[in-house]
């Protein structure tokens, strides 16, 4: 069976769901990964590290799954990595250079902060994020003028900064990825910004702080409509040859498909289906 990868965003405490700032699509309760992860145990999945992925694909014989955590969110540090070291469960985390170097948002979480503060519902901050992703432009002025909101809780403290990822770097079984240096998407980016994004990510967040060459690379967002063909034909001239989408049924070279189990399919009573929906996907 080809190696199942799992795509992860924020891990919250359970406490946090009734939260205000509460973003489902992208947060993970605690006790939903404990259960995820129990689960993974009962179906028989070996956990892998990145290093051993490339074996993984070429000798499917077992299931395999590896985890990733995607954007930098230091709640991962505080909720996942306790368990996961504790378990000794290896993981990937795919960075944005310019979170962790001016300690700043990703640009969707600032949007959807700001969308609580003026009283947006969630239908409308979401389809703020959906227009403004591909137009750059309109994204960029919004961007200059919402500052940084200041962190009120730890969930909000969000991103590692450079010592925290020198640390987890230098634990074995720890891989960290490249994600582009701003997390835009790479359809709106001008071919020269295309290739700043990329390039810049791989030598500020990989070479200058973890001395790390990775031929790995995660697609912000990453689905059908956020890559073509001129990212590809970069990442290949900047060495990188495995690419992990989000897409479930895309098994060809080099293309890396990932699923994110989300909350509301996970914790209920769909379980068993979401299994069977999955087992059948990866065979
Ligand atoms: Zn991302």
């Amino acid at each position: 069976m080809y190696p199942l990868i799992l795509a992860f965003h924020k891990i919250i405490p359970d406490e946090y769901t009734t939260h205000p700032y509460y973003w489902k699509d992208i947060c993970t309760p605690y006790s939903t990964f404990v259960s995820l992860l129990e689960s993974l145990y009962q179906e028989n999945f070996a956990f892998i590290s990145l290093q051993e992925l490339e074996y993984a694909q070429i000798n499917p014989h077992e299931r395999t799954v590896l985890l990733t955590f995607d954007d930098g969110y230091y709640n991962n540090v505080e909720y996942a990595y306790p368990l996961l070291k504790a378990e000794n469960i290896p993981f990937v985390m795919a960075i944005n250079g310019k979170c962790i170097e001016n300690s700043t948002w990703q640009w969707f979480d600032k949007i959807w902060y700001y969308g609580i503060q003026e009283h947006k519902t969630e239908i409308e901050r979401i389809k703020t994020i959906q227009t403004l992703k591909y137009d750059l432009p309109t994204l960029q002025r919004w961007l200059s003028t919402h500052p940084k909101p200041e962190y009120y809780n730890s969930i909000q403290r969000i991103f590692f900064d450079i010592a925290t990822v020198q640390e987890l770097n230098s634990i074995e079984n720890v891989s960290f990825v490249s994600h582009t240096y701003s997390h835009y998407i790479l359809t709106a980016l001008s071919d020269v910004m295309l290739e700043t994004e990329i390039r810049k990510n791989i030598d500020f967040a990989l070479k200058n702080h973890l001395s790390l060459q990775s031929s790995y690379f995660v697609l912000p967002n990453g689905t059908k409509k956020d890559f073509d063909k001129r990212t590809i034909d970069i990442l290949t001239k900047n060495e990188v040859k495995n690419i992990f989408t989000m897409l479930p049924y895309i098994k060809q070279e080099g293309l890396l498909a990932r699923y994110t189990p989300y909350h509301n399919t996970w914790a209920r009573e769909r379980k068993r289906y979401f299994w069977q929906k999955f087992l059948c996907m990866w065979r």
